[in-house]
């Protein structure tokens, strides 16, 4: 994923001032900072819930809202857009799970409709994913019926089922009672160590230590500071970092 000199404005507020910076297949990227610095705006600008003002965004070389025509950005058909899409997960802070499927359901749905996967191979790869997260009891169950770290991971395993080559995390664990955030972060280090391309949103400055290859510490929509976990979050160069971090910490 390569970020060009990003800009984002609504209205008259530019939200994003020029992000750029690159994640390499399967680096993980966590992104830090304070409250109104872009940070969910930047992820969701990646796969074109919101549309860049200018600069540009490439997933795998190309720009998911736009196709190059000779030396103009034409904007891509809408299903093209879908498809493209389709192969960036997203996980939100909300766990935005379907609430009248069961977990098996939620994790067959998008290969069923979208790659016109057949039911029974669908619901294969969908008992192995919700295997993966440690949830292979919970398959008939509905989200209501389920801890908020396992709808998560029911989120995360929907997500994969969608044989994602990128995955954003939007505060995943924000919205968790503390004893349900380890479980999820467990999920999403297995994912970073079986070679998973991530940019995570988070404040779990423990796991950005442990998994990230690069911390982004984001004010005020530019990037302030990037490099290595122990640089940025050990010693931190820059004055406003040191601020947030004696907030967080
Ligand atoms: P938080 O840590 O609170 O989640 P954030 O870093 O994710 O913050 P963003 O949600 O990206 O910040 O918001 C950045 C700024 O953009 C904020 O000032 C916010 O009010 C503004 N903003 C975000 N979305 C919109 C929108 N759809 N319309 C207008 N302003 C918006
Ligand atoms: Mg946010």
């Amino acid at each position: 994923v390569e970020f060009l000199n990003v800009h984002k404005s609504f209205g008259h507020v530019e939200v994003l001032k020029g992000v750029d910076f690159v994640v390499e297949p399967s680096q993980v990227v966590c992104v830090i900072g304070p409250s109104g610095s872009g940070k969910s705006t930047l992820l969701r600008c990646v796969n074109h819930l919101e549309v860049t003002t200018s600069g540009a965004i490439l997933v795998n070389g190309a720009m998911v809202g736009y196709d190059v025509r000779g030396d103009r950005l034409v904007e891509a058909p809408e299903a093209e857009i879908d498809r493209r899409r389709a192969k960036i997960g997203m996980v939100f802070q909300s766990f935005n799970l379907f609430g009248h499927m069961t977990a098996l359901e939620n994790v067959m749905v998008g290969p069923v409709k979208l790659l016109k996967t057949p039911k029974a191979e669908a619901e294969k790869q969908a008992r192995e994913l919700l295997a993966r997260v440690g949830l292979a009891d919970r398959a008939d169950n509905y989200p209501s019926q389920l801890s908020g770290g396992q709808q998560q991971r029911v989120a995360i395993a929907r997500a994969l089922s969608m044989k994602p080559d990128v995955m954003l995390f939007d505060e995943p664990t924000s919205a968790l009672d503390p004893e349900l955030v380890g479980e999820v972060l467990d999920v999403m280090k297995q994912l970073a160590a079986d070679g998973m391309t991530m940019i995570v949103v988070t404040h779990e400055m423990g796991f950005a230590r442990e998994v990230a290859d690069v911390v982004v510490f984001m004010d005020g929509g530019v990037i302030v500071e990037q490099g290595s976990p122990d640089d940025v979050l050990l010693r931190p160069q820059h004055e406003r970092t040191r601020s947030f971090l004696a907030k967080v910490f």
